[in-house]
């Protein structure tokens, strides 16, 4: 949005956390106030944790209740919390609209992790995804993407939320202008600072969205879902890629790499008697053999209804010493709170 956009309008009230800083300066200088006052508020929300008007103490009795007029200020509600034996966390979160989400916390040594979502539900169909099955509802606005985020980092207390995966329901790439804005947000120094190398995008392979994301300039990792590099058994597993067959993403993802800083990196979910065999394995090879990336693989978590099973301990090993040959670097990421269901989509199932 440019900023002469932005103006003041008590029935279109706008959300502190969908604003650039820029912006909320415009709206507090129609409101009649100085400049510094919107570097106060800022200060309120992104350093000292305080969205609640009321709380913004430094601020005049009249200029908070002129947020109250102009602003809202609503975050996602907390309506259930599972915590993994692992210490995984696993939130489902209400929206103004009683719609639900879901976000989830991973902390591993000094990293906390959080995985939110970019869309209630999600139009993608793919076979192994809990969300899948719930169909979707509505892309997420700025600030409720903002608002998991800013959650998150409070529910932390001292701990530092080190990473941002969007890997939660939804696909990101189809809710491209909000995931951009917030993504922008977080980033800046007077919001959360966040490095671009910190927040990373995980598409199912969307390639007008991925070059749409390699020219808008904004700095942020992508990370692609890939799970089988055999066409046919991919367009089973992941319906996306008959509209986007495995050739031409690899062509918009070698374009991404170009002009962008990061290494892509590939996701690919271990599935028994699947895509572990011999031939997968060849198909991998051929595949990302001359992209210049990392491959994360991860033992699928299995869903209630869903047709696939999770492979044993013995077939996850011998799998991963074959990929381990691969030339480049690949990680083997232990499944995380799979006792409190944490795969996306399956809490929000239930409501
Ligand atoms: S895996 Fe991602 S893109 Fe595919 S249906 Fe699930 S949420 Fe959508």
């Amino acid at each position: 949005m440019e900023k002469n956009e932005t103006k003041i309008d008590p029935d279109v009230k706008k959300h502190l956390l969908e604003l650039f800083p820029e912006e909320l300066e415009t709206i507090i200088l129609q409101l009649g106030e100085k400049r510094f006052r919107s570097k106060q508020i800022l200060n309120w929300i992104y350093q000292n944790r305080e969205i609640d008007f009321e709380k913004m103490l430094t601020l005049s009795v009249d200029l908070r209740s002129k947020l109250a007029k102009y602003f809202e200020n609503q975050l996602p509600g907390i309506k259930e919390k599972k915590l993994s034996q692992d210490g995984t966390t696993k939130y489902l979160l209400e929206l103004s609209d009683g719609k639900f989400i879901e976000m989830v916390l991973i902390p591993a040594g000094e990293k906390n992790t959080l995985c939110i979502s970019s869309q209630v539900g999600c139009a993608r169909k793919c076979k192994f995804c809990a969300t899948a099955t719930l169909g979707f509802s509505r892309n997420l606005e700025v600030q409720e993407i903002v608002g998991q985020i800013w959650l998150a980092i409070k529910e932390l207390n001292d701990s530092k939320l080190t990473n941002i995966v969007f890997m939660g329901m939804g696909e990101p790439l189809d809710n491209l202008e909000s995931v951009l804005k917030a993504i922008q947000i977080l980033q800046r120094d007077e919001c959360f600072s966040f490095s671009p190398r910190r927040i990373t995008i995980s598409t199912c392979g969307v390639i007008p969205g991925i070059r749409k994301l390699a020219d808008s300039g904004i700095k942020v990792k992508l990370a692609v879902s890939l799970n089988s590099a055999i066409q046919e058994k991919r367009e089973e597993l992941m319906p996306v890629t008959k509209h986007y067959p495995l050739a031409e993403l690899k062509n918009a993802l070698l374009d991404f790499r170009k002009k962008t800083a990061f290494r892509i990196t590939f996701e690919y979910v271990m599935i028994k008697d699947f895509n572990m065999r011999r031939e997968d394995i060849k198909a991998l090879l051929f595949y990302l053999g001359d992209i210049s990336c990392k491959l994360n693989i991860i033992k699928w978590n299995e869903v209630v209804n869903l047709p696939y099973k999770s492979p044993n301990e013995k077939e996850v090993k011998e799998f991963v010493q074959a990929i381990s040959k691969l030339s480049f670097a690949v990680t083997h990421r232990k499944s995380r709170g799979a006792d409190i269901e944490a795969a996306c989509g399956q809490l929000a199932g239930k409501y």
